[in-house]
């Protein structure tokens, strides 16, 4: 890592990469008065809000087809995503393989789409105060560059991502007796602010179309189901409108929390919540290439991100074709067009397909 270095323009900024060339580029969301100065001394003027949407923490069906990890302390390894720690030795440092799948990368762009809604709707920023990106491998980021949250500080920030991710939430109106004594139970309650207000809105819009599936889904069965259904109307009125949640028979608290967990987890967006809280934070450059992947991180705008393909519009080198050895990869495709599965083999490819490969760690170029 070289850090600390400045550029006062975009020929100098161009200048001092190409001197170095870099895997991988990174610049401060923070502004600071002397920017190449010891962290102590470089006085901090405020940091953009960043948001990254990573797949490797949004859980896929597909990580065990195409992510490998092995304990770099015993060589245990399994596939999927790695475990916290080594079911053999506890060791928690991992090499890991991962994949930039069309799928996971789709679950990153879903998990974005939610954090735009919140981000407009509930802390009122709008469009023009987005910018939108490809990571360049296996995500999205989102910055807001707006004068007016730059001063946020990290507290700020961090209850910013608890809104998000949904932490903190307090659903029991009051805790209640049972008539044994032994226990409380909780009664469950709305307030009419915030997340609350959005759930209270879900919750409508899911009664009004609830059926026995969907219910199902959110795990509700049996009498409370059938309530549900036969009273639509009365549910929708009195508990829903009224705040009388426990006024239709056969509906009861654990019900609606079961209902409210269900949609909460609907909504949240899975953001790496580490980021968006620092405000010293490197972030990738825009316009740079992804060292695990050779693609671009791109920018785009915020009306594009339903049809934005990663895999033809991120993608740098267009022309040539390369010899590789492939140890192992999954079946990819790049523009129109699709590669592999390849074990163990010798290919000939397009240069995009090529790198991929090579920067997953999956090929070696062959000299010629
Ligand atoms: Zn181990
Ligand atoms: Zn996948």
């Amino acid at each position: 890592m070289i850090r600390h270095r400045s550029a006062s323009n975009i020929s100098g900024l161009r200048r001092l990469i190409c001197d170095l060339a870099p895997s991988d580029v990174y610049y401060s969301s923070a502004y600071y008065e002397n920017p190449e100065v010891d962290m102590d001394k470089k006085g901090w003027q405020g940091a953009d809000l960043v948001f990254d949407i990573d797949a490797d923490h949004i859980p896929n069906s597909c990580d065990k087809a195409h992510d490998e990890w092995t304990c770099k302390t015993c060589g245990f390894g399994g596939t999927g995503a790695q475990p916290a720690c080594c079911p053999k030795c506890n060791g928690e440092k991992f090499d890991t393989k991962t994949w930039p799948c069309e799928r996971c990368v789709g679950s990153a762009k879903h998990e974005t789409k939610k954090l735009i809604d919140m981000l407009e709707k509930d802390f009122g920023l709008s469009e023009s105060d987005f910018r939108v990106f490809f990571s360049g491998h296996r995500g999205y980021h989102v910055h807001v560059e707006t004068a007016s949250i730059r001063t946020l500080d990290s507290m700020a920030r961090k209850e910013m991502v608890d809104y998000i991710t949904g932490q903190g939430l307090n659903l029991a109106r009051r805790e209640k007796a049972s008539p044994d004594g032994a226990s409380a139970r909780r009664v469950f309650g709305l307030r009419e602010f915030g997340r609350y207000a959005r759930l209270k809105n879900d919750i409508r819009e899911f009664i009004e179309a609830a059926s026995k599936e969907s219910l199902a889904n959110a795990g509700i069965k049996g009498a409370s189901a059938t309530a549900i259904l036969q009273f639509k109307k009365q549910v929708l009125e009195r508990c829903v409108e009224k705040g009388m949640w426990n006024s239709v028979r056969g509906v009861g608290d654990e019900t609606w929390f079961r209902i409210a967990a269900y949609l909460t987890n609907l909504q949240i967006s899975i953001i790496d919540t580490v980021v968006t809280t620092d405000v010293h934070r490197l972030i990738r450059m825009e316009g740079t290439l992804h060292g695990k992947s050779g693609f671009l991180k791109v920018e785009f705008p915020l009306n594009r991100l339903a049809d934005f393909d990663p895999f033809r519009e991120a993608v740098a080198f267009k022309e040539g074709r390369a010899k590789v050895i492939v140890s192992s990869a999954p079946q990819f495709r790049l523009g129109e067009a699709t590669f592999g599965p390849y074990t163990r083999q010798e290919v000939e490819l397009p240069t995009a397909a090529a790198i991929l490969l090579v920067c997953k760690g999956r090929a070696e170029v062959i000299e010629s």
